[in-house]
C-alpha cells in the first residue's frame, strides 16, 4: 500500500485535494477486495473531476490515462466509481469534506488572496489553511468523509486501436475517430478549430 509521502512525491505538493484522492483510493482498493481480483479481471475508474485527487488515484490504484482504464468525466462533482472489469460490479464513492472552522483573521487573510494578495502574511495563511484542511481529511473517520455505495454498471469500452489518418492541413497523424471535415479535405481537430476562428 502506498503512504501518503510517495502519492505527494509523486504530485510535486501536499494539498487537500491530493488527500482526498488518497483516503478515496485506500477505501476503494478495500471495498473492491483487491486480494481477490483475477488475472482477466481488470480494476477501471471513472472520475468525475480533474483534480489533485486523480494524481493520487492513478498512483494508489494504478488506473491510469495511459492504460485506458481512468476514465474522466467531465462533471466537475467529488465522484469516484471503480468497477471491475469484465463484470462491471464495484463502489461509487462521493464526498463530503466538512472543513475545520475558520477564524475571523483567516477568511480575511483568504480575501486578500482572492483579490490578489501574495504577500508572505497571505501566502503563509493560506498555506497553513490548507495543510489543516489536508490534516482533517487524512484523520477523519472513513464514514464521516465519504460515502460509499455498491454499484454495477455497464464497463466502459476498454481503448481501441484506431487506424491513423495524416490531416490534410498540418499534416500530422490522427486517429481516425478524432478526424474532422474542413472544406472537403480531412483534418485534425486543432486545424479544423483555428480554420473555424479566421473564417469568423
Ligand atoms: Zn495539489
Ligand atoms: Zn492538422
Amino acid at each position: 500500500m502506498k503512504r501518503f509521502e510517495e502519492v505527494i512525491r509523486f504530485h510535486g505538493h501536499s494539498c487537500p485535494g491530493l488527500a482526498l484522492g488518497y483516503r478515496v483510493s485506500l477505501a476503494a482498493l478495500k471495498a473492491m477486495d483487491m486480494e481477490k481480483i483475477s488475472e482477466d479481471e481488470e480494476l477501471v475508474a471513472i472520475v468525475e473531476n480533474d483534480s489533485c485527487a486523480v494524481d493520487a488515484i492513478q498512483l494508489v490504484t494504478g488506473c491510469t490515462f495511459g492504460k485506458g482504464n481512468l476514465i474522466f468525466r467531465d462533471y466537475g462533482k467529488q465522484v469516484y466509481t471503480f468497477l471491475k472489469r469484465p463484470l462491471g460490479n464495484g463502489v461509487r464513492i462521493s464526498i463530503d469534506v466538512i472543513p475545520p472552522e475558520e477564524t475571523k483573521r483567516e477568511k480575511e487573510l483568504w480575501k486578500r488572496y482572492g483579490r490578489g494578495d501574495r504577500s508572505e502574511e497571505v501566502v503563509q495563511a493560506v498555506h497553513d489553511r490548507k495543510a489543516k484542511k489536508t490534516k482533517v481529511i487524512l484523520e477523519s473517520p472513513e464514514k464521516a468523509l465519504l460515502k460509499i455505495t455498491k454499484v454495477k454498471v455497464p464497463v466502459p469500452q476498454e481503448a481501441r486501436i484506431y487506424q491513423s489518418l495524416p490531416c490534410g492541413m498540418c499534416g500530422e497523424k490522427m486517429a481516425e475517430p478524432k478526424a474532422r471535415v474542413r472544406d472537403g479535405k480531412i483534418v485534425c481537430i486543432p486545424c479544423f478549430e483555428t480554420e473555424s476562428e479566421r473564417v469568423k
